[in-house]
């Protein structure tokens, strides 16, 4: 992803691509202080894009990291990266972080808080499993208790057991990884929100330790106003066998159908099928 052209947004200015470098001394390679968002354009509009740099802000406040931008700063920024690049659907990416300078230790207060945007095309998450139906491994680690991670925060330092996670999958030959949390109820996989399917009606795990995504809360809505009853509550791992369907939603993931979760099979679904349709009809509105 380094070596291209293109321009990235850093601390204010574009700059080119290859030359959007920060000092091996940055406090957030060494002590993970970095907040980020991913988001999607679809036909040159950011899909709530006042929503993602909102959720940036406050991810940078949960971890004690003030970012020196407002959102309307932050929406001029990522639409100009999309210009400068010539993209109309793209992935954004917004990244803020603690740099290098004054401290190199744990306590970072007088390093800049630093901040970039880039954006790139990129099609679907899963590949072909969009269609076909994703297969996820189980994920030997779980998410943390809420008293030990700022859970809420889309920030670096909580997706290191997701990448552990993610790579254990792809060894098995598995798109992502169900995590359990720390009781071992389901959670998530490792980069977007799980939903299941029993008898008509939508069971989802209740977001107390994990992110509550923005496309978890568009789907949510999406199903109140079909009248369609969800349920958001503690999954036990041993009803994974009684539910008919899964599918996953994130920005990336947009809502991907889940054929497999380890042992258990879930068919690509009727409501599965209408509910990924009618996300994609809804963003492109
Ligand atoms: N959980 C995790 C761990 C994620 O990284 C993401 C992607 N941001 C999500 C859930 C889904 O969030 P959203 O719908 O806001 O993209």
């Amino acid at each position: 992803y380094d070596d291209r052209d293109g321009k990235i947004w850093m601390d204010g200015e574009l700059v080119d691509w290859r030359t959007a470098n920060v000092h091996i001394l940055t406090h957030a390679m060494h002590y993970a202080s970095s907040v980020f968002e991913g988001e999607r354009a679809y036909n040159g509009k950011i899909f709530e894009s006042r929503w993602h740099s909102e959720r940036l802000l406050k991810s940078g406040e949960m971890i004690d990291m003030p970012i020196p931008w407002t959102v309307d700063e932050i929406e001029a920024a990522k639409y100009a990266v999309m210009q400068a690049n010539g993209l109309t659907d793209a992935y954004v990416r917004a990244v803020a972080w603690r740099g290098s300078g004054e401290d190199m230790g744990v306590s970072s207060k007088r390093n800049p808080v630093r901040m970039a945007v880039a954006a790139w095309s990129w099609g679907n998450y899963y590949g072909d499993a969009k269609t076909k139906g994703a297969k996820l491994d189980i994920a030997k680690w779980r998410r943390p208790a809420p008293e030990t991670a700022p859970y809420q925060a889309k920030a670096a330092g909580l997706y290191m057991i997701a990448t552990m996670s993610k790579h254990a999958a792809e060894a098995k030959g598995c798109s992502d990884a169900m995590m359990f949390d720390y009781r071992g109820y389901v959670a998530e996989a490792t980069g977007a929100n799980i939903f299941f399917v029993k008898d008509g009606e939508v069971h989802t795990p209740k977001p107390d330790c994990f992110l509550n995504g923005i496309t978890r809360q568009t789907v949510i809505g999406m199903l109140t106003e079909r009248q369609i009853k969800v349920h958001e509550r503690h999954i036990m791992p041993e009803e994974l066998e009684g539910f008919e369907q899964c599918w996953l939603t994130g920005t990336a993931a947009e809502v991907t159908p889940v054929g497999q979760i380890g042992d258990y099979n879930f068919e690509v679904g009727a409501l599965t099928r209408h509910m990924s349709d009618a996300y994609e009809a809804l963003v492109r509105a």
